[in-house]
């Protein structure tokens, strides 16, 4: 059976809980603060193609299904987790606060079919981000967790209870053997944030990469709000450079495909393509002569049209081929435009 409209209800609640802010939810629940927008007001956006969405999750409102053998994902519809089954335990990866108390649902659903402890022994960090790690602190002391020394580095500096610092901690490779199972853990350099690694399953055909391809859908707000853009551009080949069929991208409700990959990095390409004839073809004039002595209203407007210029002829290529490409990619636009003029130094000037 598909959920019920109050399950429908409360996982929007969750969903709209774990991503705006606090005043917000609560004009939602206690009606107090601001006129609730009236949903017939809202804009409109493309419809969401079948290919970004998957299967439709449960009562609890999880999905958990077989990545490939012991290997197994779980999801809320936006946020991914991943969990091995080994004979000495579970080895969980990330602990997004979204699916919460359902990560060990899922562990127990998945474990009892299959006669295997379901007590989680370790938890693997891809990086420190509280949306991916939040619900850490449910699985207690008596956990090995692992991440990269950076996440380590970090969590101790935002000191946030529900994220616990690993205890094992690594600088560029670690491999796992927990109860037969192998894990590669690799750092390639900064990217989505600067501790975000690589997790390998060479015997799952499997790669975990968080937070860079969100298979069937585009970036997420500002390019996925990426701390190091010419990084988070170089990751997609970085994992290609890996064998795996099964891609775990930590979010949105599907598994993704090397297929998943390449329609990503050409999306990119597009975008930087475009982005780079938009820096040498709008001509800057009209908006300094309007704008006189306001130097950031010209600014915005000269970039504003910029942004345009390279993201409309995307926005349709990919409508129908990524959810949200109408969303979304305006603001990964301008992102992406200030690294190619700020880290690339294209379009800079010296003055005469
Ligand atoms: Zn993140």
């Amino acid at each position: 059976m598909p959920s019920t409209s109050t399950t429908n209800r409360r996982s929007f609640l969750a969903r709209g809980a774990a991503l705006a802010a606090g005043p917000a939810i609560a004009t939602v629940v206690g009606g107090a603060l601001a006129e609730p927008a009236a949903a017939d007001t809202l804009p409109d956006y493309a419809p969401v193609p079948p290919s970004a969405l998957g299967p439709a999750v449960n009562e609890q409102g999880y999905y958990v299904g077989r990545v490939e053998r012991n290997l197994y994902w779980v999801t809320d519809g936006t946020y991914q987790a991943a969990f091995l089954t080994t004979r000495n335990g579970v080895v969980l990866f990330d602990a997004p606060p979204t699916i919460g108390h359902n990560l060990q649902r899922a562990i127990d659903q998945i474990a009892a079919d299959n006669g295997v402890s379901n007590k989680v022994t370790h938890i693997v960090y891809s990086h420190h981000h509280a949306d991916h790690l939040g619900a850490s602190s449910l699985f207690g002391k008596n956990v090995t967790r692992i991440g990269h020394e950076e996440t380590r580095a970090l969590l101790l500096r935002d000191n946030d209870p529900t994220r616990p610092v690993p205890d094992i901690t690594f600088k560029t490779h670690r491999t796992l053997n927990v109860g037969g199972e192998r894990i590669d853990l690799a750092w390639h350099g900064t990217n989505h944030s600067p501790d975000n690694i690589y997790i390998h399953f060479p015997d799952h055909d499997t790669l975990m990469l968080v937070d860079i391809n969100l298979p069937g859908w585009v970036p997420f707000d500002s390019f996925n709000l990426n701390e190091d853009i010419p990084g988070s551009i170089a990751a997609p080949a970085k994992a290609m450079a890996y064998p795996w069929t099964h891609f775990i991208g930590g979010h949105m409700g599907r598994l993704g495909t090397r297929d998943d990959m390449v329609v990503y990095q050409q999306y990119v390409t597009d975008l930087i393509d475009n982005i780079k004839q938009a820096l040498v073809t709008i001509d800057p004039t009209p908006f300094f002569t309007k704008y006189g002595n306001n130097s950031w209203a010209a600014v915005k407007e000269y970039q504003a049209a910029q942004v345009d210029y390279a993201a409309a002829p995307v926005i349709e290529k990919y409508t129908g081929v990524l959810a949200a490409a109408d969303v979304y990619t305006a603001s990964t636009t301008f992102i992406i435009l200030e690294s190619i003029r700020l880290d690339l130094g294209f379009g800079s000037q010296i003055h005469p």
